[in-house]
């Protein structure tokens, strides 16, 4: 309400205690709002669920573009604006591949939160969706069909992850979040240093071009392609909890979508495509696709292709197995030793 202050605050303050707002207000819709708006190019921010200054301000740029009362508010009028990104509601349907809409980058939100990842929530179910809602309905143990239906929503909405945030189950590793060192060498530039007109979303390695990189935990890859924004030969890996990581400027890389990797795995090769200034890594790690710093998280080790010597468990058969006894997620979970 704070926001709408310039046209008459006190009457719109009472009409809100009279007339609920309207239904925009958990984060998953919220986040398929994100999407919605992102897709129209109104919203830079990320699809994180929050409502924050500049979904309200993507809302408003989408209200002045419509020539409806800008308030800041994603009303029924509002979301029928959005087009097909606005509608159906999630639950309306069953959804499947090639439908697109508000539900589907709700269910890419959940996925999200789930740890199953889908790629970016962008409302297009896709082979990415698909090989995530197959994956959540396994672990959920329910029928394996890649079709998001009521009992899929309801498992992404109250198992862990759903509404609220994962939390490790029992018997699986009990500590904090680590990830493994993709390359040897220090940290050049932090996270958060300014940038033209931005900060650094990452943490730059510098290391001679052609360096191997090694995957920085357990995961699957959701993405391994050039990317014109910037990031150049870029990898990028779904892990649990909720975490991605991202590798950039590769001069070559090494995994396909729908990989499964453990730490160590080779992925790609030390490079300068897209925007780089020289040969390096650019380290990124997004918790619910929203960048954090991964300094703290980075464990000493190095990523070496320790790999080969292991081998990723069967799904869910080797949760909590931790190499050397180590006791964190993402960097050691689900390992198990060779036969
Ligand atoms: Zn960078």
């Amino acid at each position: 309400m704070r926001l709408v202050r310039r046209i008459g605050a006190s009457a719109l303050v009472l009409a809100a205690l009279v007339v609920p707002a309207p239904a925009v207000a958990s984060p998953v819709e919220v986040a398929a709002l994100q999407s919605a708006l992102q897709g129209l190019r109104l919203y830079s921010g990320f699809v994180d669920g929050i409502k924050g200054p500049l979904t309200q301000e993507g809302i408003r740029a989408l209200q002045r573009r419509r020539g409806l009362a800008v308030d800041g508010i994603a009303g029924p009028e509002t979301r029928r604006a959005l087009g097909w990104r606005g509608r159906p509601g999630l639950g309306s349907r069953v959804m499947r591949s090639g439908d697109r809409g508000w539900d589907v980058a709700a269910l890419q939100f959940l996925l999200q939160r789930a740890g199953q990842g889908a790629g970016r929530a962008d409302g297009l179910f896709g082979p990415l969706t698909q090989a995530a809602v197959m994956r959540a309905q396994e672990a959920a143990g329910i029928g394996v069909d890649g079709l998001a239906g009521p009992e899929t929503i309801r498992s992404l909405r109250s198992g862990a992850g759903g509404e609220t945030e994962a939390v490790p189950t029992a018997g699986g590793p009990t500590g904090p979040v680590r990830f493994l060192r993709p390359v040897p060498g220090p940290i050049g530039d932090p996270f958060g240093a300014p940038r033209n007109g931005y900060t650094h979303t990452g943490v730059d390695i510098p290391d001679p071009e052609g360096t191997p990189i090694g995957a920085a935990g357990v995961g699957t890859v959701i993405y391994a392609a050039y990317n014109g924004a910037g990031y150049g030969n870029l990898v990028v890996i779904q892990h649990r909890l909720g975490y991605t990581s991202w590798y950039a400027h590769m001069s070559s890389i090494a995994a396909y979508v729908g990989e499964e990797v453990v730490g160590g795995t080779l992925i790609g090769y030390v490079g300068q495509t897209g925007d780089a200034t020289g040969p390096h890594l650019h380290f990124e790690v997004r918790h619910y696709d929203t960048p954090i710093d991964p300094a703290p998280l980075l464990l000493a080790t190095v990523a070496a292709r320790a790999a080969t010597a292991m081998r990723h468990g069967p799904a869910g058969g080797c949760d909590g197995q931790n190499r050397g006894g180590r006791d964190d997620w993402i960097a050691h979970e689900r390992l198990c030793a060779e036969p």
